[in-house]
């Protein structure tokens, strides 16, 4: 009997775990779509077959198994609908396996734990933990007694009753320990992932996604044979709205000019913060020409903006553009940063709220 018990664990273990992995990025939850809980219950449904196949035989007729607890997964994760469907799926490999007594009570028994869980989820308040035990005990209690109902004799078979009992626990718990783990640490690690990839004030592109869409675009221009170019915008005299205002009044302009700056933006383009005030726009497939006019647009829009304050006073400000394109038949695509660059640096040294390339300014 204790191997079942391992077996029947195992399973529970490697197909969840294999299940997860396809679906995580779909994974069950009460709000997901119809179709989801619908594979999700399938699935469920699969697995409780698998489990059937590995129970622990009472007698010819009679078989003990943890068929329940797939049915309990998808309720507490996803509520009625992948319950019944998981009970359903469950009901007819009952009925590929013997068509007998047992296998009517146990249609009846799969439809009443998966009206339960779905009533448990529904309904009851509290942790996780205290909500899963509620499902584990209300399921096993519904066995059992599908179990009191097809044995002649229960004291005969009190020795399996209580083994599954303790199989239900311990599986169960180690199953939900397992799920809930891995399900917490994929959506930490999706939820890092955007972190690492997200300027934290604005949430525009960080430099270090700006550097991958940096190098993508520029592959992308000499595959394609097309050019690409690049927008350096820079706040002019931040510092003196930091020392006016306050540290705190910079960050909700630099907010609201992120804003502002993604209204502008085409799909396609890559809008970053780089740093401090200033950000960066990557324009691919766009001439020299087209970016000073998007250049010169976003100049405009600032200087026209008015900036909140959290007073709710308001205040202008105006930047400085640096604009250079990379044209994949000259080469040279190390300098497009570099020349951007100083364009900006020649508008600032222009007298400000000017878009340059290295060669003009203008406004
Ligand atoms: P210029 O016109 O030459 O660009 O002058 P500037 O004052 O904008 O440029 P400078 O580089 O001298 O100062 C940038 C300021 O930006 C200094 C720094 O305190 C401020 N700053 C950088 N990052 C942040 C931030 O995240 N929040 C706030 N509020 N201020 C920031
Ligand atoms: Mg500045
Ligand atoms: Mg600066």
């Amino acid at each position: 009997m204790i191997s079942d018990l391992v077996v029947n664990i195992s399973l529970l273990m490697s197909f969840t775990f294999v299940w997860h992995q396809l679906f995580r990025k779909n994974r069950l939850t009460m709000s997901s779509p119809v179709q989801i809980k619908i594979i999700d219950g399938l699935l469920a449904g699969f697995l409780g077959i698998i489990l059937m196949h590995y129970s622990i035989g009472v007698n010819e007729m009679t078989i003990l198994d943890l068929r329940h607890i797939p049915v309990v997964l998808v309720a507490f994760y996803g509520g009625f609908l992948p319950a019944f469907i998981s009970a359903v799926v469950i009901i007819v490999g009952r009925f590929l396996i013997a068509v007998n007594f047992s296998s009517f009570i146990a249609l009846f028994m799969m439809l009443v734990i998966a009206l339960g869980a779905g009533l448990i989820v529904t309904f009851m308040k509290g942790g996780a933990w205290k909500r899963w035990t509620a499902l584990l005990f209300y399921s096993q209690l519904i066995f059992s007694i599908a179990l009191y109902i097809v044995v002649d004799n229960y004291w005969d078979v009190l020795q399996y009753a209580l083994f599954h009992v303790l199989s239900t626990i311990i599986g169960g718990y180690l199953t939900f320990y397992f799920v809930d783990y891995i399900r917490k640490n994929t959506e930490r690690y999706y939820r890092y992932k955007e972190n690492a990839l997200r300027d934290a004030l604005t949430g525009l592109n960080n430099v270090r996604s700006f550097d991958t869409h940096y190098n993508r675009m520029i592959k992308e221009s000499m595959d394609e044979k097309v050019e690409c170019a690049i927008c350096l915008i820079d706040v002019d005299h931040f510092k003196q709205i930091n020392d006016t205002y306050g540290h705190t009044a910079g960050d909700e302009v630099l907010k609201q000019l992120a804003g502002l700056l993604k209204g502008l933006t085409r799909s396609g383009d890559i809008l970053s913060r780089n740093g401090g005030e200033e950000f960066s726009l990557l324009l691919p497939k766009c001439t020299v020409g087209q970016a000073k006019d998007i250049a010169t647009r976003v100049r405009e829009a600032v200087s026209e903006f008015n900036f909140t304050l959290p007073d709710q006073r308001k205040i202008q400000l105006t930047v400085s553009v640096g604009v250079s394109a990379f044209n994949p038949d000259e080469g040279k695509e190390e300098a497009l940063f570099q020349d951007a660059d100083e364009a900006l640096y020649k508008a600032k040294q222009s007298g400000r709220n000017i878009v340059c390339t290295s060669w003009e300014c203008s406004y």
